[in-house]
């Protein structure tokens, strides 16, 4: 047959050329984030990648600092609010299994970043090991509980952690130890870096009373979160000595709506995505409760969601 005359199929089209195609990992180009994001909601990754180990991670990271391609870890994306437009650079996901184990050293645990922090809890929790059993309930991976210091009124992750192993821009490895450490709540200064995993120090404690608090834990936590739907965000980091959704009931803010995004009605600290939501509707919502509550009750909400 003539080679020219031939027609190419979409299976035979020839695949787009990334930055990255000489390094041995499986990049793809236009990875729709909404596949990634509790939201279900934003446009696409231009690059996106889930690297089989460090190595592979390694290079992507350098060869995105070396031609300045912006770059992102998503872990369970539970706390990200993607635009529409996507995000112009390389996202990494961190879900091979050298990424998410989980080995523990009584008293300490090393956990890594791709981890489900649920998972983590759960396995301190059966070892006898106590300090993030009331992190239990909280969705996403150790990465992301990490850069946010998830936590809640129990205390939070960064109590127990010793050190973090991150990847810096050129693909090298560090341990930053407690000294290079800082948390603060539902913040800390790991937004530097690509976290790799960390160590918890944790208290030896009966496994059976850990496991009876830490069920309680998940009845009382999951009691709180919205049910039937995963489309969710929490919108507010609670203030010191409150909390973010009596303030926007308090505001009169709860029945807001804008476009298809709406407030969870039996908890106002959570915004729905409806099935025709777009990014931009969550994000006005968002800033029109922070409005409403500034104005109403002179408090400055401090957005909990991350906008990319
Ligand atoms: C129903 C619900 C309940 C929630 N309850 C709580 C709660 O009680 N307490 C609380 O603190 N939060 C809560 N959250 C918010 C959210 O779950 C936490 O912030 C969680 O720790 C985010 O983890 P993630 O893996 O999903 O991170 P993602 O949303 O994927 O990412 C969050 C940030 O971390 C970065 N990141 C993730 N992994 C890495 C990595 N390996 N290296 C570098 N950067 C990384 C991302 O780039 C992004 O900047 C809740 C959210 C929902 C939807």
């Amino acid at each position: 047959m003539n080679q020219r005359s031939r027609s190419t199929t979409a299976a035979e089209a020839p695949r787009a050329v990334t930055p990255f195609d000489d390094l041995g990992v499986a990049v793809s180009n236009h990875e729709p984030l909404a596949h990634h994001s509790w939201l279900g909601i934003g446009g696409d990754a231009a690059y996106f990648c889930e690297p089989v180990d460090v190595e592979a991670l390694g290079r992507v990271v350098a060869r995105c600092r070396e031609r300045a391609i912006p770059l992102r870890v998503i872990g369970g994306g539970s706390n990200v609010l993607v635009p529409s437009t996507g995000y112009p650079g390389m996202v990494v996901r961190l879900s091979a299994p050298a990424f998410c184990g989980i080995d523990v050293q009584r008293p300490t645990i090393h956990a890594g970043a791709g981890a489900k922090l649920v998972h983590v809890v759960s396995a301190a929790v059966q070892a006898g090991l106590s300090g993030i059993e009331m992190l239990v309930d909280i969705p996403g991976t150790v990465g992301g509980a990490l850069v946010g210091n998830a936590g809640g009124h129990g205390g939070d992750l960064g109590e127990r952690v010793g050190d973090v192993t991150v990847m810096l821009p050129d693909g090298s490895l560090d341990i930053r130890d407690r000294s290079r450490l800082a948390f603060e709540s539902r913040w800390s200064n790991l937004d530097d870096c690509v976290i790799i995993g960390c160590r918890l120090d944790l208290d030896e404690e009966d496994a059976a009373a850990l496991t009876k608090r830490m069920q309680k834990q998940w009845i009382v936590g999951r009691s709180a979160q919205p049910v039937g739907t995963r489309t969710v965000a929490m919108m507010f980091k609670d203030p010191l000595g409150g909390t973010a959704e009596a303030l926007v009931v308090q505001s009169g803010a709860r029945d807001l709506r804008v476009g298809d995004a709406a407030i969870y009605q039996a908890h106002a600290n959570y915004v729905v995505a409806g099935p025709h939501c777009g990014s931009d509707d969550v994000r006005t919502l968002v800033e029109t409760v922070r409005s409403r509550v500034r104005e109403k009750l002179g408090v400055e909400l401090t957005p909990q969601i991350e906008v990319w």
